[in-house]
């Protein structure tokens, strides 16, 4: 599969203590989209997925005693590019106690329709909460948690996360070994560009 990065631990991308992956590649094109890096499906590198799984599951070790991982967040770039992969990684993170958090660009209905891409199904299937819907420029609100426009939805597909369980959106930032700055999570651009002056 194809993935832009991943981070082994991460509090500002859904509840708890999460391992994301942000995947590489996306059809969809939204005007406005915040992460235009991410949708060139040549970009990004390359990783098996038993090699991913093997990452999660050292992450899943090594903070056990810690602070224990609590979830998987897939986003993008458009996890559904990918859909087969990203089910195996999901299913053994369930399969851990994890819950799994997925973000598309599609709507849920086109997902179960004739034409969803490929393995969607398999993927739907070891989802929890799936945040849908394409970013739309003239509906853009920062408002709620981790979405950038009003059009798109929180489905609990499962009973093991809520609404109440999403905290505000907040940023991370971490100074990696080789001194380079890592930035993710959520919220105004111009909080973001305070915080890298202080
Ligand atoms: S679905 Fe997400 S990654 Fe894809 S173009 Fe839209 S905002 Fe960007």
């Amino acid at each position: 599969m194809k993935i832009h990065r991943y981070v082994t631990t991460s509090r500002a991308e859904g509840p708890g203590n999460r391992f994301v992956i942000w995947t590489q590649g996306c059809p969809i094109h939204c005007p406005g989209c915040f992460n235009r890096a991410l949708q060139d499906e040549d970009g990004g590198t390359s990783i098996d997925e038993a090699s991913m799984i093997r990452l999660l599951d050292e992450a899943i070790c090594s903070q056990e005693t810690s602070d224990p991982l609590t979830g998987l967040t897939l986003l993008g770039g458009e996890p559904f590019f990918q859909a087969a992969p990203l089910a195996r990684v999901a299913a053994f993170a369930q399969e851990k106690g994890l819950n799994v958090i997925t973000f598309t660009g599609y709507t849920y209905e086109y997902l179960q329709g004739p034409e969803a891409p490929r393995d969607a199904h398999a993927l739907l299937q070891v989802t929890d909460v799936l945040i849908d819907g394409p970013f739309k420029e003239d509906e853009s609100s920062l408002e709620r948690p981790l979405v950038g426009s009003a059009n798109q939805r929180f489905l609990f597909l499962t009973n093991r996360l809520s609404m109440q369980d999403f905290q505000p959106n907040q940023y991370e930032i971490k100074i990696e070994k080789d001194g380079s700055i890592r930035i993710n999570g959520m919220g105004h651009m111009n909080q973001l560009m305070r915080l890298v002056k202080e």
